[in-house]
Formats: C-alpha cells, structure tokens, sequence
C-alpha cells in the first residue's frame, strides 16, 4: 500500500490553517489574560442576576419563577421545577444496528472468497459514507431526544461538561475511572474518562475518545455496507482490528481524535504525547507521516460534521471559556507548526478508506485468534 498515491486527491483545510494562523499571529498572552479578565466581569454580573431565587421555569416559554408560583401567567401552563440532575447517573445505552439478512456470527464465515472479492472492490461511494454519518447522528439524535424527555432534562440548567456528557452518552457508554495516568481510553463500545480532571479536561478527553468511538463505528458501518450483512460483534472486531493492527493506521486514528480535540477545545492545548508515542515507532518518510495526517484530518473532518450537530457556537464558546478558567498551563504553540491542514476530496477520502479497509481485511484473515480474543469483549 501506498499512501502517497493519494497527494493528487488532496485540497487544503482552509478553515483549520485559518484558525491555526489565527492562533499563531496574535499576541496570546495579552489575549489569554484579557479574556480571563473579561469572563470574570461575566461571573460577576451573573451573580447579580442570580440574586432572585428562582426555582422553577415554564416549560413553554423558558421564563424562571419563584418557589411560591405555579403557572406561567404567559403561556397559562403549570411550571416545572428546575432539577439537578446527575447526567452520570443517566444511562443511554446507545445501539447502531444494521440488520440484514446476512448475519455473519464467525469469523470463517465473514472471510468468504465472495466475501473477500466485495471488500477488493470495494463498490462504495462518498455519497455512502455521507448516508452512513447521516445515520449515525440520527439514531443518536433520537436517543439523546429521548433521553432528555423521559430524565425531563432542561439543557439549559447543565455545566458546559455535563451537556458534553449526555451527548457523549448518546454515541457510547461513558465510564468513570479514577486510577491510573492515562486521562482517558476507548476500549469496545466503552469510553472511559478520569474523572479526577478538571472539566475543561475532561471535556477535551470525552470528545478525543468519542472520536475514537466514531472512527470504528463509521469503519463497521462501511464494511457492513460493502458485505452486505448485519452488525455483529464479529464485525465490530475486525473494525477494532483493522484500525489497530498497524502503526499506520493507529497514528492515522490518533491523529483524527487530536483533531477534533482541538478544533472543540482550543488548538495548542491538546496533549500531543499519544500521537507523537506512535509516530515514534514508525519510520516513515515525513512527506508519508504527512499524508496519514491529511488521511486523519479528513476523518476528523467528517466526525465534525457529527458533533457540530450538537455543539454550536454558543457551547464551543462556553468550551473555551471553561478552558481559560481551568487550564493553568500555557499552550504550546510550538506543536501548533506540525499541525497538518491538508484534507482528501471527495476520491482521495475513498481511496484512503479502500487501502486501509482492503489491507486490513486481508491481514485479518491471518490473526483469527486476535479477532476472537477481540470478539471476546464485547
Ligand atoms: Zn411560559
Ligand atoms: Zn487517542
């Protein structure tokens, strides 16, 4: 396989290199300590505000009221109390079924010479990939709907973190971990986050390991696609193995997470020690590291489309405020010159899918104990 084949496909990120040039011209530290100074007038004054005890709300109209009414005398309907509500405690339990007549439960069945012939041709298009991102917002969308229904949930009492939390938990299963150094990991359909961080990092580490999440789903729902046939635990782990089974493919993952990281957070202030632990082990050219990048990038660029879904302007705004009160460190900008702002068009994203996924395949029919060992853990 080789990558560099894909640079005639490429076009650049123009939105990244901006927001990238963007950080890097301005004089930060002038820029950091006024808008620090600036969310502080906006704390203050929202005390201010907060002086009258409201405790309930019209669900209608959204007006807040004191403890002592019981209708909003606008839309003539009686109020809810404001809850608070533990979204940790809410459980989601998000499924992406595809069902097909084909239900390949082993994985002799799956590596079919038929089997190995549609995946070497691979018959599938962007406009595939499109419907597949589609799907997925849906079914999460109507998940999240729910949940924020029957929890009667008023999205507008959360933290910036637990609305990141109940929207996480509508794509996986989000667990709490308070051991260990690493801040976070993705493991078989479960993230898990320390909880021992500050809001801001933990927001940061649900959406690098969400992206994480995404990655597989999207590579599962392609190949489902591409057979045919419905998804099962089996496919799942030939996904989990095709994206891991390689250093290539590993940093082209990681690479994607640390995107999205920066692009909901801030750019400077992702933790590059994952990416660059890979890129170690690897020795490539730079212009071939750099077209795993693009290839990552543009990944990343589409799991945005997903989360943006979610996350407008005025939470990626709450994001970034809640940055510059928990984040002490300074960033490092020095990191933000590596950053790749290169994205596959609509064939170079094809192509890229088609190398990682036919080579991967192919390599998975000669590691069926780690496939079964991987099946074990769902
Ligand atoms: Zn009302
Ligand atoms: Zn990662």
């Amino acid at each position: 396989m080789n990558f560099n084949d894909l640079t005639k496909y490429t076009k650049e990120d123009k939105e990244k290199r901006k927001l990238i040039d963007d950080i890097l011209c301005v004089n930060h530290s002038f820029k950091i300590s006024s808008m620090k100074l600036m969310s502080k007038g906006v704390e203050y004054s929202d005390i201010a505000f907060d002086s009258v005890q409201v405790t309930k709300y019209c669900p209608k109209c959204g007006r807040e009221y004191p403890e002592d009414e019981n209708f909003c005398f606008e839309c003539l309907i009686a109020l809810k109390e404001i809850k608070s509500v533990d979204v940790r405690d809410i459980k989601i339990k998000p499924v992406f079924d595809i069902t097909k007549t084909n239900n390949y439960d082993s994985f002799e069945d799956i590596f079919s010479g038929e089997n190995l012939e549609k995946i070497t041709k691979f018959d599938f298009k962007v406009r595939d990939l499109k419907e597949i991102i589609n799907s997925i917002k849906l079914t999460a969308f109507r998940r999240l709907d729910g949940a924020i229904k029957e929890n009667d949930i008023n999205l507008k009492y959360l933290s910036v973190l637990d609305k990141v939390t109940l929207f996480s938990k509508a794509f996986v299963e989000l667990e709490y971990k308070s051991y260990g150094e690493e801040l976070g990991y993705y493991e078989f359909g479960k993230i898990y986050v320390d909880d021992r961080q500050s809001d801001a990092l933990q927001i940061t580490t649900i959406l690098h390991e969400l992206t994480h999440f995404l990655i597989k789903e999207i590579t599962s729902h392609i190949l489902c696609h591409i057979l045919d046939c419905s998804k099962t635990t089996q496919i799942e782990s030939l996904s989990v193995f095709i994206l891991s089974y390689s250093a290539l493919n590993r940093l082209m993952d990681e690479y994607a997470a640390h995107t999205v990281e920066g692009r909901f957070t801030l750019f400077g202030y992702q933790d590059y020690s994952s990416y660059l632990s890979i890129e170690k082990t690897i020795d490539l050219e730079p212009d071939e590291i750099e077209m795993l990048k693009t290839i990552g990038n543009s990944f990343a660029n589409y799991i945005k489309e997903i989360l943006e879904s979610f996350i407008d302007r005025d939470m990626l705004e709450d994001i970034k405020e809640q940055f510059r009160r928990d984040v002490m460190d300074s960033p490092d900008y020095r990191n933000l010159s590596f950053e790749n702002c290169t994205l596959l068009n609509n064939r170079g994203m094809v192509q890229a899918l088609k190398m990682i996924i036919v080579d991967g395949f192919a390599i998975s029919m000669d590691n069926i104990d780690t496939l079964m060992e991987y099946d074990s853990q769902w």
